[in-house]
């Protein structure tokens, strides 16, 4: 027998399957999709077998052992992964291993142990025995295997009983987590959600876009349609951005689904993810809901995938290969399932998915109001500029007087800091000077907690100093606010008020994301004060007011999504407020009051800003209307990278007739890690050659050690 193997090579972007002799001894736990060890060049490497073959006569190497015993990538999963490699350009090794958790990637040294509980069925009774080993005998009198700890509870000389046969030993795997059993806790529907779930369950197309506006309960739609799944014995997976992912979520799920729900998210430990994994590979659980890649967890019979908040950039992996986005995996996953449908379902659906629902490549569905006709929370703006006088600090006279009113009353308040695009930097006060990371072309970001500076690229740290390098001067102090500041003042204006802070700093701890959580619906604190991170999908009754400190600041980032980004930060923070029986209120304080993207989002108008930002990436050849590629040329060799640049860039332009080509220009970082970045972007409609052209440019640069191309198809940062 012959296996081919797709091998991982770290990095290199070699992308090959070798064949290899199976010895006898193995062949019987050869199956495809699993991984086996294989001798290569002088090393040991782990690959996953794609091909099983009949003998050949040409000598091959033998494999050296095999790894798993179930199969890792399952059919479906071997297929997907060609798609992906087609869809992304990237290596189809990268591609298989970004739809497994840690433990089933190849080649990886951390091995992460199944857990076992132990139990005991009886075996030869027929002897001599202690009064005590008869009460243990007793303990099987309607059971067929007692857990060692209850039997160690009456007796603790087990290992006699083990030893006379009295007791056989039988392990059961142990899975880390566990959800309640359900107590199939659901609302009757209202007629506009029963008529969106009706409309999917009766129709024939394959990808659906609600567009619900916050608090219409999408969820519960999502709930419904998967409960008619589960009824014809199928399977579903619900995507939800990584930050939403929230106990809350989790639980609204498992009151309905019980046991029957698997989550897979980035708060788990590598060994928690396994055993999730696991269950789902056994089918023990029949719905998988969970962060962008939990796209790829292999469960049979798929009957539906829904993805919440369908507009976050967290279902676009932009940072690593493959550049995959989740929706477009998700439909193609759909496609390998006979009947399987695609729910996306936003308040603020992206630009791109709403154009399509226009265009009818999406069956558009609405909810354009909240359960129950409860109103949307009135958004009133505050003009910064005039209001410089009357306010204290970043908190405008309004803001104080609304969160001191709010606080009267015994409701909660949360406020947003909008800190996309900016962050606390440290600069000369004499000559202007502000400090850098030595690697990066990008300024260090002050930690208070820690009190040193770190660059966010590369991870640089360095302690603080006062004196400038450039000026001699003691004049270095910190610049820009952080949600630390914020707080500072808010302690100063409102000394009661008890404010729980939640940034990506104050929850990188595992669980303290969902301990802060429960602490404010507990109402342990008043003010829950935050980034983007509680924007988004929280679901606090006692929440009235709903405070931007800096509605505008992502509005400068020099990116075309960043008036859409805005609107929907600003639509999804304001969707907080007011969900239960009293009406919630929303400031949003900012320096651009006649923005249209803070005008629409004040209306809670998502199709005026719609229509607005349409003709905009008209005029301007960007989405929708366009496509764009984004390639990325990095050297450490500065003047080698833009000569290389010029050169693709040229080469580019004979070969593709229906496209426009810019750049090459500085990426928006230029230097990282001490690398520099040149960016050619590409845009079309149609355009035959790109693919080949494409693939012959990332040919001729494998094996170039000094220049690294990188190719992200529609990315969601430029
Ligand atoms: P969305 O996801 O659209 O923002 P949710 O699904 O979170 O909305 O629903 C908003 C609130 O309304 C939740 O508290 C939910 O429990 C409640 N809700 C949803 N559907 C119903 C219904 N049919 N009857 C009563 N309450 C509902
Ligand atoms: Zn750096």
């Amino acid at each position: 027998m012959v296996v081919g193997v797709l091998v991982e090579l770290s990095n290199k972007n070699i992308d090959k399957v070798f064949d290899y002799n199976v010895d006898s001894n193995l062949q019987n736990l050869i199956k495809l999709g699993i991984r086996v060890k294989v001798p290569f060049a002088h090393q040991t490497l782990e690959g996953f077998v794609v091909e099983i073959k009949e003998s050949s006569n040409i000598e091959l190497k033998s494999i050296i052992d095999v790894i798993d015993t179930d199969v890792v990538l399952n059919s479906e999963l071997l297929k997907l992964g060609k798609i992906m490699q087609e869809k992304t350009l990237s290596t189809l090794i990268s591609c298989y291993q970004v739809m497994l958790p840690k433990a089933l990637k190849a080649k990886n040294g951390t091995i992460i142990n199944k857990k076992y509980d132990i139990f005991y069925k009886l075996g030869n009774i027929d002897i001599k025995l202690t009064d005590k080993q008869k009460e243990v005998i007793e303990l099987f009198n309607n059971k067929e295997l007692v857990s060692r700890k209850e039997i160690i509870n009456i007796y603790s000389n087990i290992k006699s009983l083990i030893d006379k046969k009295v007791l056989i030993e039988v392990k059961k795997e142990h899975y880390r987590l566990d959800y309640k059993d359900s107590i199939l806790k659901k609302y009757s529907l209202t007629l506009e959600q029963q008529n969106v779930v009706d409309i999917v369950n009766n129709s024939n197309d394959l990808v659906y876009l609600l567009h619900g506006v916050t608090g219409s309960g999408k969820t519960e739609v999502y709930m419904e349609l998967i409960d008619k799944v589960l009824k014809e014995n199928k399977t579903a997976i619900v995507l939800v951005p990584e930050i939403s992912l929230t106990p809350q979520m989790v639980k609204r799920f498992s009151e309905r689904f019980g046991n029957n729900i698997a989550a897979l998210h980035s708060a788990l430990s590598e060994g928690e993810k396994y055993d999730e994994w696991r269950r789902i590979n056994k089918g023990e659980v029949k719905i998988v809901i969970g962060a962008r890649s939990a796209l790829f967890a292999p469960l049979n019979n798929l009957g539906l995938i829904v993805i919440d908040e369908e507009h976050s950039d967290s279902y676009k992996q932009d940072d690593s290969n493959p550049k995959y986005d989740a929706i477009d995996m998700a439909i193609e996953r759909s496609k390998l399932n006979d009947g399987c449908k695609v729910v996306l379902g936003s308040a603020t659906p992206t630009l791109d998915s709403y154009a399509r629902a226009k265009k009818n490549v999406y069956h558009l569905l609405t909810l354009p109001n909240r359960v129950n006709k409860k109103p949307l929370p009135k958004v009133e703006v505050v003009d910064m500029n005039k209001e410089i006088k009357n306010s204290i600090g970043h908190f405008s006279k309004l803001l104080i007087d609304k969160i001191n009113d709010k606080l009267e009353k015994n409701e909660q308040v949360i406020l947003l800091l909008n800190r996309r695009g900016y962050s606390t930097f440290v600069s000369c006060k004499n000559c202007g000077y502000t400090v850098k990371c030595p690697k990066c072309d990008i300024t260090l970001t002050y930690h208070k907690t820690s009190n040193n500076l770190r660059c966010h690229y590369c991870g640089y740290a360095t302690n603080l100093v006062k004196v400038c390098p450039e000026c001699h001067e003691e004049a270095l102090s910190s610049i820009g606010v952080g949600t630390e500041k914020i707080e500072e003042e808010l302690n100063k204006i409102i000394p009661s008020a008890r404010i729980l802070r939640m940034d990506f700093d104050t929850t990188s701890k595992k669980g303290m994301h969902s301990k802060m959580i429960k602490a404010f619906a507990n109402h342990e604190y008043d003010i829950l004060l935050g980034t983007q991170i509680v924007a988004k999908g929280l679901d606090f009754e006692n929440v009235t007011l709903v405070g931007v400190i800096n509605a505008d600041t992502s509005l400068n980032i020099p990116d075309f999504h960043s008036s859409e980004t805005t609107f929907a930060l600003l639509s999804q923070v304001s969707g907080r407020a007011g969900r239960s029986d009293r009406e919630g209120s929303v400031i949003l304080q900012t320096y651009n009051k006649d923005h249209y993207a803070i005008k629409y989002a004040q209306e809670h108008n998502y199709i005026g800003f719609y229509n607005e930002e349409l003709k905009i990436r008209h005029t301007l050849k960007y989405p929708p209307f366009y496509y764009i590629v984004y390639i990325r040329i990095s050297s450490k060799d500065n003047n080698l990278a833009f000569s290389e640049s010029l050169r693709i860039k040229k080469s580019l332009e004979k070969h593709l007739s229906n496209t426009i080509i810019l750049g090459p220009s500085a990426s928006n970082v230029f230097k990282v890690n001490n690398t520099y970045r040149y960016g050619i972007i590409l845009k079309y409609k149609k355009e035959d050659e790109l693919i080949n052209t494409l693939n012959m440019m990332i040919d001729a640069y494998k094996s170039n050690s000094k220049v690294k191309i990188d190719i992200n198809f529609n990315p969601k940062h430029l």
